[in-house]
């Protein structure tokens, strides 16, 4: 069976689907994996790595020999339009496909009858962790994000006893204790910060707590554990109630690392306009819920706002900017649902045996399976 490993072309998009670990370990278990030249370039893996890890190397594939021969195809980042119209019906595909953002290739992908894995809609239960792309990538994004804050921010992070007099830690606000946030307070606590955290799943504010954060306790009778262990959307008189409590913490913080979201909605709005205006000049935001809306008001994706002197960022691919490490980490998610799907030497797909399959099959024999996304595409042609 043939598996195709293209460069990615996404602006910005610096990681890549396979690394010649896991390029070895597909090809111990039978199939013929063709990587495109230069795939690895930006996250520093060699061609001859990846030959030597017993790829066959594709030069110069603008006309998409690799795409059209290949079986499986390993993306990172969801594929153009055009890239899709490239698989041969019956071909699969495994990425990071954010379907309700890339609707038309969805489309396209269904029309041709390819069998598209989306990494996010693999169900988070234990057995699936190794797969967990989300998860690998969000813990990445969470510990830069600290890094972002800490090179852009006027201030040292740890408290420093100099000769010339002591310098107080620096202040951080962590918004939401997922997996990126948790990395972050860990990052931060790490760099001398002082650190507080605001989540509205109260089974967080031990994690916080075992790595040195403050729990920022919400007195609400409302809580909000979801379904699966997932924050539920609240209703806006409890984000309101929330801001008053956490507004005096991020007034003095000097940095906010904004991580709060909701599976499958906009993300709460947690930092509005006055939040940040009561912050001192020199403070910095990095909002990484920036995709999804934003927690920070005034947040523009992949754009710096300075607002009264507060820098705000909201980088929407921070994995990206560590490419080594987040391609070792996804190529190693991406390989354990490569072995989930492949049996024998030949695509297995069978939604009915895995519960994991099912879960991630967007699209599968014509139809786009996951439900949200059908829904929107309906919507988007009426
Ligand atoms: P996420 O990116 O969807 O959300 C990030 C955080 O934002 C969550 O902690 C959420 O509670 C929080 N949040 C939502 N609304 C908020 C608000 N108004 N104010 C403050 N915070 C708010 O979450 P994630 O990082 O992908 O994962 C969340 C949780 O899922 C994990 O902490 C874990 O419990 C669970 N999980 C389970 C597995 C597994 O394999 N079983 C794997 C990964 C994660």
């Amino acid at each position: 069976m043939k598996v195709f490993v293209p460069k990615e072309r996404r602006t910005g998009e610096a990681r890549v689907a396979a690394t010649p670990e896991t390029v070895k370990k597909l090809t111990a278990a039978g199939l013929a994996v063709t990587v495109e030249a230069g795939a690895g370039e930006a996250a520093h893996f060699t061609d001859a790595a990846y030959r030597d890890a017993g790829a066959t190397l594709l030069e110069g594939d603008g006309g998409g020999a690799g795409w059209g021969d290949a079986a499986l195809v390993l993306k990172v980042a969801p594929p153009a339009p055009e890239e899709a119209t490239r698989l041969t019906s019956g071909a699969a595909l495994i990425g990071l496909l954010a379907p309700h953002q890339n609707l038309e290739t969805v489309r396209v992908l269904a029309e041709r009858g390819v069998s598209a894995l989306a990494m996010e809609l693999i169900p988070r239960i234990t057995r699936a962790q190794p797969m967990d792309a989300l998860s690998s990538q969000a813990s990445i994004a969470g510990y830069k994000a600290v890094l972002v804050a800490a090179v852009r921010l006027d201030r040292y992070f740890p408290l420093l006893m100099t000769a010339a007099g002591t310098i107080p830690p620096s202040r951080v606000v962590v918004m939401g204790a997922g997996v990126a946030g948790l990395q972050a307070v860990a990052t931060a606590k790490r760099l001398g910060a002082v650190v507080e955290v605001s989540d509205i799943r109260p089974a967080v504010k031990e994690q916080v707590e075992s790595l040195g954060g403050k729990f920022i306790d919400l007195p609400m009778a409302e809580t909000g554990e979801g379904a699966g262990g997932y924050a539920r959307e609240m209703g806006e008189d409890f984000l309101r109630r929330q801001r008053e409590i956490v507004h005096q913490r991020v007034a003095r913080a000097d940095a906010v690392i904004a991580t709060a979201q909701v599976p499958g909605k906009r993300a709460p709005l947690l930092v509005p306009r006055a939040m940040v205006e009561a912050m001192r000049p020199g403070a910095v935001i990095v909002d990484l819920a920036a995709g999804d809306g934003g927690n920070c008001e005034l947040t523009r994706p992949d754009e710096e706002v300075v607002h009264g002197g507060v820098t705000i960022l909201g980088p929407t691919n921070l994995a990206a900017s560590m490419p080594h490490d987040a391609s070792t980490l996804y190529a190693r998610n991406v390989l354990a649902l490569v072995h989930e799907v492949v049996t024998d030497g030949a695509l297995k797909l069978d939604p009915e045996a895995s519960e994991v399959v099912a879960g991630a099959l967007l699209t599968h024999g014509g139809e786009v399976r996951h439900a949200p996304t059908a829904e929107r595409l309906r919507e988007a042609v009426t």
